[in-house]
């Protein structure tokens, strides 16, 4: 890339990611403290509110693509001995490792919103002089003991030893305060408004009498939870995979599962934490990793689970999610 343009123009044209944090781990991603890279002082995107996302400034070139422009090709001055294109956490563990194989290489990371990460991004809030800092994007390192032997080799030379969330982790903090997974109930579709606590510690039976679901709703969400039942008899596990692949969540309780109307409300924003959808939309074979003590009911001895997290606990994250591990 031997095009002459000033670094300036290039970073103001293309929207490279670059943060305005002037901690050493960004140095030495990109080798260079922020102040030269030509940016306000004020530039610091996780500080930034709003409903952020793909905000604008990220998405304008490529719908301009999209529409049949063209221009001719911008390129930073000096060479690279990498690009890499987007600034997630696969293309920084790209250059990551790149580096380690060629301590001297020039490497640019291009990306086209204004923080790097991709989902792994954070946002601080200033609420009363303090800074408080919460996920902007992915939540965890999600059961880390069946990462490759790449990934923990990753996390360990960034210097995240994961053995330490169980020191400081409070796994016993909301239980300790007499808090427990509740449903909220709404009153357009239950007749009235409800807070149902216990969700996965009280006897469903308890739990089912306390809601505002019709009696066929509440008795069959006891089933769900006690029965033993294969909703999915006569088929062997490869054509259970097959078809759970196919079906939605919300496709799969109600066609073969058979639950009532009410109940399938009450699971159908159950996923968009997660995935962000409705359950209509998530594939009946994703809620297979989510059934255990009080999750998400009707797959676990359909289709029961093998591998996965076992007992290994949802302990692992930053106060910012995954944005600790991009920075
Ligand atoms: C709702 C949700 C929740 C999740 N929760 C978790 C979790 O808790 N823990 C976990 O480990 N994983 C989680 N994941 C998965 C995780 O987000 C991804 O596995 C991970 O972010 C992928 O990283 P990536 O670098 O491959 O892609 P991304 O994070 O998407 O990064 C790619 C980047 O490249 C940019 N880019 C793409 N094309 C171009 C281009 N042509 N030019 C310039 N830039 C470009 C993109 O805009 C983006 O910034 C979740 C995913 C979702 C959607």
């Amino acid at each position: 890339m031997k095009d002459k343009v000033t670094r300036r123009d290039f970073l103001n044209g293309t929207r490279v990611a670059i943060g305005a944090s002037l901690l050493t781990p960004w140095t030495n991603v990109f080798g260079r403290a922020v102040n030269e890279f030509a940016l306000d002082d004020d530039y610091y995107p996780p500080a930034k509110t709003g409903l952020r996302g793909s905000h604008d400034g990220s998405w304008e070139t490529m719908h301009a693509r999209v529409a049949g422009n063209t221009w001719s090709h911008a390129a930073p001055d000096g060479e690279y001995d990498l690009v890499v294109v987007g600034g997630g956490i696969s293309g920084l563990s790209a250059a990551h490792f790149f580096r380690k194989e060629k301590p001297e290489a020039r490497i640019l990371v291009l990306d086209n919103h204004d923080d790097f990460g991709g989902h792994a991004k954070r946002n601080e809030f200033a609420i009363g002089g303090t800074t408080r800092i919460g996920y902007g994007g992915t939540e965890s390192i999600d059961t880390p003991s069946g990462y490759t032997a790449v990934s923990k080799t990753l996390l360990s030379e960034i210097g995240v030893d994961v053995q330490r969330f169980y020191d400081y982790y409070d796994q016993d903090l909301y239980s300790s305060m007499g808090l427990s997974y509740a449903i909220a109930y709404d009153s357009a579709t239950y007749g009235q408004r409800k807070l149902v606590r216990g969700y996965g510690s009280i006897p469903w039976e308890e739990f089912a009498a306390a809601t505002p679901m019709n009696e066929r709703a509440r008795a069959d969400l006891v089933r769900v939870f006690t029965d033993k039942t294969d909703y999915l008899p006569g088929m062997d596990d490869g054509e259970k995979r097959q078809l759970l692949s196919k079906i939605s969540y919300r496709a799969y309780l109600k066609d073969y599962v058979k639950v009532d109307d009410q109940l399938l409300e009450m699971y159908q924003r159950w996923g968009m934490s997660y995935w962000c959808v409705g359950m209509d939309e998530v594939p009946a074979i994703a809620v297979q990793g989510y059934t255990d003590g009080g999750g998400i009911p009707g797959l676990v001895h359909t289709l029961p689970r093998t591998g996965g997290r076992g007992d290994e606990p949802y302990i692992f994250h930053f106060p910012d999610g995954t944005a600790s591990i991009a920075r």
